[in-house]
């Protein structure tokens, strides 16, 4: 299979229009067989129940060219797992797991042309998501959806080397308990749209949203969770029930007891803590860490020990073996791996 001829180095976090997608549709009461189509365009009735009350979800996850040159996913099926849970929660009826991981291979082994080379930097991002589409105007969920995913190819995430970020403690609260914080929501991200705004307006990279009860305790950034190091060498990640469940990060905790050896506990953090920790990252499926050097709450700056220049070393360690098990250069834990063939 020949490559497309992208400038797969400079490519930023964009969409690049890539040419098959996949469709199933929900209608009387069931999915049909569902398919891969050339048509990127989606055509709605007014008053669709996506457009009216925000009934979608979404999942993302990415497809790597090994350095051996398989082309593969990482653990597709606790993306499954994660999109059937929002359904659920949205009153959307869930995909069957078995079906979405399917779907992914069909949509990537599609478009393997856009599957950035191995040493690029670069991956193909895909994009699951889910939508009613009948119309509705009383409030309720609506009776039939659709299923898509589509790809899109995306350059390194750390162009010239990963530059420790600055984040700001927010006034404004992500989710409520029991709210919507843990599943993947369209809407957890439209509320967070004027946040982000007035925090890069104010020169900040992102977020640190605290638990909205009681404003003490860590909770994550609009997009990816934390994961802290001590100084004795622990590695830390916040508890809560209106945290998503980052793939990643559940990865690196594991990543840190069995590869790294490191005691690696998920607890309540409490903000008063942090700025006794000596590194600090955000984790996603983006960037897989961003190493975080600063955190300022209201004019108080935390300035975390492994500085404004380059990652801690723990940071280091756990942002080269997950990148290094998703480019095939370490062994894979059983099932975190799916070729695409
Ligand atoms: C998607 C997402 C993450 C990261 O999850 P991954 O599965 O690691 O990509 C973290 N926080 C929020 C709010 C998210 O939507």
């Amino acid at each position: 299979m020949e490559k497309k001829d992208l400038d797969w180095a400079g490519l930023g976090f964009g969409y690049v229009q890539t040419e098959q997608r996949y469709v199933s549709n929900f209608k009387d009461g069931k999915w049909d067989e569902g398919g891969l189509t050339e048509d990127a365009n989606i055509v709605l009735n007014e008053c669709a129940g996506v457009l009216q009350y925000a009934q979608t979800c979404f999942e993302g996850l990415k497809a790597y060219t090994t350095e051996d040159g398989r082309i593969v996913t990482f653990r597709p099926d606790l993306n499954a797992e994660r999109m059937f849970d929002t359904a659920k929660r949205l009153e959307m009826p869930p995909f069957p797991k078995e079906r979405f991981v399917e779907a992914v291979k069909a949509v990537v082994k599609a478009n393997a042309a856009y599957v950035p080379p191995y040493g690029s930097g670069a991956t193909l991002y895909i994009r699951p998501y889910m939508f009613g589409t009948n119309p509705v105007i009383g409030v309720k969920p609506a009776a039939e959806y659709q299923f898509r995913i589509f790809t899109t190819p995306v350059g390194p995430y750390f162009k010239g080397g990963a530059k420790p970020l600055t984040l700001c403690v927010s006034d404004f609260d992500r989710a409520a308990p029991h709210g919507t914080g843990h599943i993947k929501a369209g809407l957890n991200y439209a509320m967070s749209l004027h946040p982000i705004v007035e925090a890069h307006n104010a020169g900040f990279a992102e977020n640190m949203y605290l638990d909205a009860a009681t404003r003490t305790k860590v909770e994550e950034t609009g997009g990816a969770n934390f994961l802290f190091v001590t100084k004795d060498g622990k590695v830390v990640t916040p508890k809560s029930d209106s945290i998503l469940p980052s793939i990643t990060r559940r990865s690196l905790m594991i990543v840190a007891k069995e590869y790294l050896g490191l005691e690696a506990e998920e607890r309540e953090v409490y903000f008063d803590e942090v700025k006794d920790f000596a590194e600090c990252g955000l984790c996603g499926t983006a960037a897989v860490i961003s190493p975080v050097g600063k955190i300022v709450d209201h004019g108080k700056e935390i300035c975390f020990p492994s500085g404004m220049d380059e990652m801690g070393p723990i940071t280091r360690k756990l942002y080269e073996t997950l990148t290094g098990i998703q480019m095939g250069r370490l062994d894979p834990p059983e099932g975190w791996i799916v070729e695409i063939k």
